[in-house]
């Protein structure tokens, strides 16, 4: 990049530019995953939308690619060149009761929106992490703890604005640039610098929810009764299972430490007595170590998954099942049950359906709606094991679980689609192509690289 470029972006931009050598240049560049490392030739820390604008244009001009870093949960490939811009400083949230609406800008978390929409007996359907971005969140859809009930989150998205590669400030929604509204809900990345969203909120304030961990001998008897469970299920009922290798350290609760356990997640949409009724059967199925499952206001929705909050190594993997039956719970306990040694630290699977199978009216391009069940592969967060042993471990549990892997994925849980073939199963076919010609309209030089290795 050239001091000339340089210098214009130091003109035209509110925000911190920074190059290589300036100081900040890699806080800046730092997100979740501490075992991803991006160098660009610069970064530069949105403080508006006008600063968009001015980095947009300038860099088409240059034919600089531009690439966009919120809170770095989803870039799991370094970033090598050209400009970065980060959206932390890009916050402006309101909630407007009356309308249940919620303006977020690209800075912001869930968090901040479920306690902005709490007092007014609001949510947001957001996902298990109430610390990820939910502008890139809702871009790749969205499946968190109530999907079955209320759908992917991109379902909620009402309108987005977007700096275009052409350096405009566009609104997209039902009315204007409807094309590119149907993209954003699931098409993800290479359409611009989205600087904010209108989300719908819903009403509800309270849950029957939590999570109950088992120990190692009923992981087998509590996963074939959670298979058979989930059949029974009303839409208002969401679950998902997930098998944790806990390593001994002190902030672990003392009964799960240093242990294999399996947790079972609960979050249902109603009376808390039905609740309770429905979820009485896990309850019995196995030796329960912890149990919080109870009455949770939808502000503490993030404890039912409890994810990692603060930077960490991270690697995974992720497919949709088509369905689970007592076949596959042999396969899949063969392949990383307790006796397994495998080096993940979780391996999860959540129910999809309901609401999820439906369109929104008009359409979206959300990829997944015919999954089943996700299936996500945590390992352990260790970066000498992502190059090659990782890899070869999900390469064996992917194949071990073949006849229920799904020929579609979904954005969001594909792993920055690192598996073969995974970019382009993560939409439909037909979306795929309708999604590259919107690409194509809005962004005809690439400004915005999208897809496999490409940030
Ligand atoms: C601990 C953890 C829990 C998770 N839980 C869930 C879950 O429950 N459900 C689920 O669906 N996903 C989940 N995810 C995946 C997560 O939703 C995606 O990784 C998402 O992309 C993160 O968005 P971000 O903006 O926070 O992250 P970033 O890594 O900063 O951004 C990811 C991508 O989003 C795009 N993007 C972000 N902001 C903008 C913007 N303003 N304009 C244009 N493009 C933008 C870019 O393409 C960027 O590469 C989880 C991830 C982690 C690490």
């Amino acid at each position: 990049m050239t001091q000339e470029m340089i210098d214009r972006l130091r003109g035209e931009v509110a925000g911190p530019v920074l190059t290589p050598e300036a100081e900040g240049y890699a806080e800046e560049l730092s997100g979740f995953n501490l075992a991803v490392t991006h160098t660009p030739d610069v970064v530069v820390g949105l403080t508006s939308e006008d600063d968009a604008v001015a980095v947009v244009r300038a860099a088409a001009e240059s034919g600089t690619p531009v690439r966009v870093l919120a809170t770095g949960h989803g870039i799991p490939n370094p970033i090598q060149d050209g400009i970065v811009v980060t959206t932390t400083r890009l916050t402006g949230l309101t909630v407007d009761p009356e309308a249940k609406i919620a303006h977020i800008a690209a800075g912001n978390r869930w968090a901040e929106v479920i306690a902005a929409a709490a007092p007014h007996g609001l949510a947001p359907i957001a996902g298990a992490s109430d610390a990820v971005g939910c502008v890139g969140y809702t871009l790749g859809g969205g499946l968190g703890p109530l999907a079955r009930t209320y759908g992917f989150s991109s379902d909620w998205a009402r309108g987005f604005r977007v700096v275009t590669a052409a350096g405009e400030v566009v609104t997209a929604d039902p009315t204007e640039n409807a094309d590119l509204f149907w993209a954003l809900r699931g098409g993800k990345g290479g359409f611009g610098i989205v600087t904010a969203m209108d989300f719908a909120l819903a009403e509800l304030s309270t849950l029957y929810g939590g999570s109950v961990f088992f120990d190692a001998e009923s992981v087998a008897p509590v996963l074939s009764s959670w298979t058979e469970w989930t059949k029974t299920l009303p839409e208002s009922a969401n679950s998902s299972v997930v098998i944790l290798r806990l390593p001994p350290l002190e902030f672990i609760p003392e009964p799960l430490r240093g242990k294999t356990v399996l947790s079972v997640r609960f979050a249902y949409v109603g009376d808390a007595a039905e609740g309770k009724r429905l979820f009485q059967p896990i309850r019995d199925a196995g030796t329960v170590l912890i149990d919080t499952v109870g009455e949770l206001p939808v502000s503490d929705i993030a404890l039912i998954h409890n994810d990692p909050k603060d930077p960490t190594p991270s690697w995974d993997r992720g497919v949709l099942l088509t369905g689970i039956d007592a076949g596959f719970v042999d396969a899949f306990l063969d392949a990383v049950g307790p006796e397994q040694q495998v080096p993940l630290i979780a391996v999860e699977i959540r129910h999809l359906g309901g609401a999820t199978e439906r369109d929104v009216p008009g359409g979206s391009a959300v990829g997944g709606r015919s999954g089943a069940f996700t299936l996500t592969i945590i390992g352990v967060p260790d970066p000498v094991l992502f190059e090659k042993v990782l890899p070869a471990t999900v390469d064996g549990v992917l194949a071990a679980l073949r006849p229920w892997v799904s020929a579609e994925t979904t954005v969001n849980f594909a792993g920055g689609f690192a598996l073969p073939g995974s970019y382009e199963a993560s939409w439909p076919a037909d979306t795929f192509a309708r999604l590259a010609g919107i690409r194509a309209a809005y962004d005809p030089n690439r400004l915005f690289p999208y897809g496999p290795r490409q940030g």
